[in-house]
């Protein structure tokens, strides 16, 4: 079932509830792959009801970002959350969830959202908060679901659902990749062959990095700069950053000693893919 208002999908969440239902909520930008398709497996699993939201958020897309030409496909989108266990698809329209006038916004303020993807997107995780806070107030999940492959996203939305003293309980999936390695998302349909070939180079590289700390180096300089050269491998690959962070807080760090996050993003040609390891002992 597509739900397109809020009122609607309230009035929908309100009856479930007073049958006692547990709601998850699976927010995504649509265009659904087993990536998503596999959160809202998940939910499903532990939810009476799913809520899968599909809107293609435009105040998380920068001014020269590909806000217009994201892929998007609705009714393909409904089929397969329905049958990956989603009860509602939630797709509401720019206005309904921004009326004019609209002027209020949920920021992280920090490090957090500084670093990584924070640095060449500023604005990234603002309309992102945003986003996702409006959703956690229409829907009043028990718990919602988000991907690992979005790492530094989890980690603010966590700082969020903390700080703002949320009674939601988030749950952080497993990245979900192609046969090649190469994580699923919705760019990679902009990717040509050549790019995509060369694509898989993101998760190689991090799997060298990760043998290398396994193998006992600890020492984010040389980690980075292992990840770094092996992407730079590929004559397509433009980095824009390969850094290591503690993981969930996202602090520098020189060494590394607890759970950390060793994160990339680079670009083939227009197509700006992410990736990321966590590094823990084994
Ligand atoms: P998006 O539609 O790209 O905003 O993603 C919606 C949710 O799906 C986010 O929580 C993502 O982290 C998650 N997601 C996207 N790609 C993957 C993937 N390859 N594996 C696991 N989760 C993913």
């Amino acid at each position: 079932m597509i739900i397109t208002t809020i009122s609607e999908l309230r009035n929908y969440l309100k009856a479930q509830r007073a049958k006692n239902k547990t709601v998850g909520l699976v927010p995504t930008m649509g265009f659904l792959h087993e990536g998503h398709l596999s959160l809202i497996r998940c939910a499903n699993a532990e939810n009476d009801v799913v809520v899968v939201s599909d809107f293609v958020n435009p105040t998380q897309f920068g001014p020269n970002e590909d806000y217009e030409t994201y892929p998007r496909d609705i009714e393909r989108d409904a089929k397969l959350a329905v049958a990956a266990g989603g009860d509602v698809v939630f797709y509401p329209s720019v206005t309904e969830m921004y009326p004019e006038g609209s002027a209020t916004f949920v920021e992280v303020e920090g490090n957090i959202t500084r670093v990584l993807c924070g640095a060449s997107r500023p604005t990234h995780f603002k309309g992102v908060t945003t986003v996702v806070n409006m959703l956690f107030n229409i829907v009043k999940p028990d718990k919602a679901y988000f991907g690992q492959k979005d790492a530094q996203q989890a980690a603010v939305l966590m700082k969020m659902v903390r700080d703002t003293h949320q009674n939601i309980e988030l749950v952080v999936c497993p990245i979900v990749r192609e046969e090649d390695g190469l994580a699923m998302s919705s760019r990679n349909t902009y990717l040509n062959d050549e790019e995509r070939k060369q694509a898989t180079i993101l998760n190689q590289a991090l799997a060298e990095g990760e043998k290398a700390f396994l193998a006992g180096e600890t020492a984010v300089e040389k980690l980075v700069s292992i990840i770094a050269d092996k992407i730079k491998e590929m004559p397509l690959a433009e980095i824009d950053y390969v850094d290591i962070y503690d993981f969930p807080s996202l602090t520098e760090i020189k060494k590394i000693e607890r759970q950390a996050l060793a994160a990339v993003a680079v670009k083939f040609g227009k197509t700006r893919l992410i990736d990321n390891r966590i590094l823990r002992e084994e």
